[in-house]
């Protein structure tokens, strides 16, 4: 019998959860709506850097969901050879020396395909860099995403119906949760995702499930297209860098809300170029310095402690919801723990250390 499932979102863990669900039942007719498409900036997954990796902060539980994730990408690009994403090694330093020999160890006794390299093993692998640090995190196997165009590749695999309206809350009628109100009118469902990142505590206020999340920013700048001479994502500890498979360098740097007006935005993301030049041999051909196509500021999606919150939300068994941070590299599996709920499949618990928040109100029965 068809179950009719609404995600609301069109960024990476919509489009991940759309396309597992399909993959799941051809009884699930599911309809993503959301105001904005992964394709704009203003929301988390059009300003991502795209980096799927397992690295983690001595949280073992977590460093595992991860590299599942990790795992799942493999999968995806295994099975849809033509969407922009690819496999690829990176180079990390942006740690403490003494703290990268000790992750390495302790990473790869857990499995992860990493190794400590010295300078000389990161001009080995890296000879186009000029200043290349003392000691760096060497990981085969990660994966680039270009997030922004993969939401709507993986959106439209699914085959779900895209509609952009604004969802100005949940319907609850007896306690029950039976649909949403967009501003092109209500739409009833058996199911409800919420995969709405910072529009996710306005959404639960409308039942009266208070949510709260905290946000920071990042500044990713886009250079226009250039020969292909970088194949290793690199994380510093001031900008991280990787080219995109259309040759254009995606750059990230620190963000200072406070202190950077929209004036100088250009020039931080110049400076940011500037010290990217310095750092590499790079073919810029005539030009003098890398050439900006644009540059986003990104709104981080954090979650109160840090880690995602992924799972049904209180008392209502057909409303789930995911928010997190690293969402790109989590994506895959929190679609396949998504798809599981709705398919009445229980997890074990280990494989999913973080549930949504219990809710702080009784259900308000509107
Ligand atoms: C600068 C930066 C760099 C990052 N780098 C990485 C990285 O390298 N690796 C990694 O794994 N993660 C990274 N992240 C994090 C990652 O991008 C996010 O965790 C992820 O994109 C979150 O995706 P999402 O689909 O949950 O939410 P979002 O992409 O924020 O999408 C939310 C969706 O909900 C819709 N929506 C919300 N409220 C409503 C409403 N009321 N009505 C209708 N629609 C609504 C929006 O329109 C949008 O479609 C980075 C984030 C930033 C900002």
């Amino acid at each position: 019998m068809t179950q009719n499932i609404i995600i609301i979102g069109q960024g990476i863990n919509a489009a991940c959860t759309a396309l597992e669900l399909s993959r799941r039942s051809s009884d699930f007719a599911i309809t993503m709506i959301a105001d904005h498409r992964a394709t704009n900036g203003a929301i988390a997954s059009g300003a991502s850097w795209g980096w799927v990796n397992a690295h983690t902060d001595h949280n073992e539980a977590y460093y595992r969901f991860r590299n599942s994730s990790r795992a799942l990408w493999h999968g995806l690009i295994w099975d849809y050879p033509q969407i922009s994403a690819r496999i690829q090694s990176s180079v990390v330093f942006d740690l403490p020396p003494e703290d990268i020999e000790n992750t390495a160890v302790e990473h790869a006794a857990w499995g992860y395909p990493v190794t400590a390299v010295s300078r000389t093993g990161v001009e080995t692998i890296l000879p186009q860099f000029r200043t290349p640090p003392d000691a760096a995190l060497f990981t085969k196997g990660e994966v680039a995403v270009e997030t922004e165009i993969v939401a709507g590749e993986l959106a439209a695999l699914s085959g779900a119906t895209q509609i952009t309206a604004h969802v100005h809350g949940l319907i609850q009628e007896g306690g029950k949760l039976r649909g949403v109100m967009t501003d092109a009118g209500p739409q009833t469902a058996d199911h409800i995702i919420l995969a709405a990142g910072h529009g996710t505590p306005a959404l639960l206020g409308t039942i009266g499930i208070a949510y709260d999340l905290d946000q920071s920013f990042g500044l990713l700048v886009r250079t226009k297209p250039m020969m292909h001479w970088l194949d290793t994502m690199i994380m510093g500890p001031d900008y991280h860098i990787r080219q995109c498979i259309d040759g254009s360098l995606l750059i990230g740097g620190t963000f200072d809300a406070n202190n950077d007006t929209s004036r100088n935005v250009l020039d931080t993301a110049q400076n940011l170029c500037r010290r990217v030049e310095a750092n590499f041999d790079m073919p810029l051909g005539r030009q003098e310095h890398l050439e900006i196509a644009r540059f986003s500021i990104g709104k981080r999606v954090l979650p109160k402690g840090g880690l995602p919150h992924i799972g049904p939300v209180g008392h209502h068994p057909n409303l789930f919801a995911m928010a997190m941070h690293g969402g790109v590299t989590n994506a895959p599996l929190a679609a396949t723990v998504c798809a599981d709920h709705i398919m009445g499949l229980q997890r074990r618990p280990e494989t999913l250390p973080f549930t949504f928040p219990p809710l702080e109100k009784e259900p308000s029965h509107v």
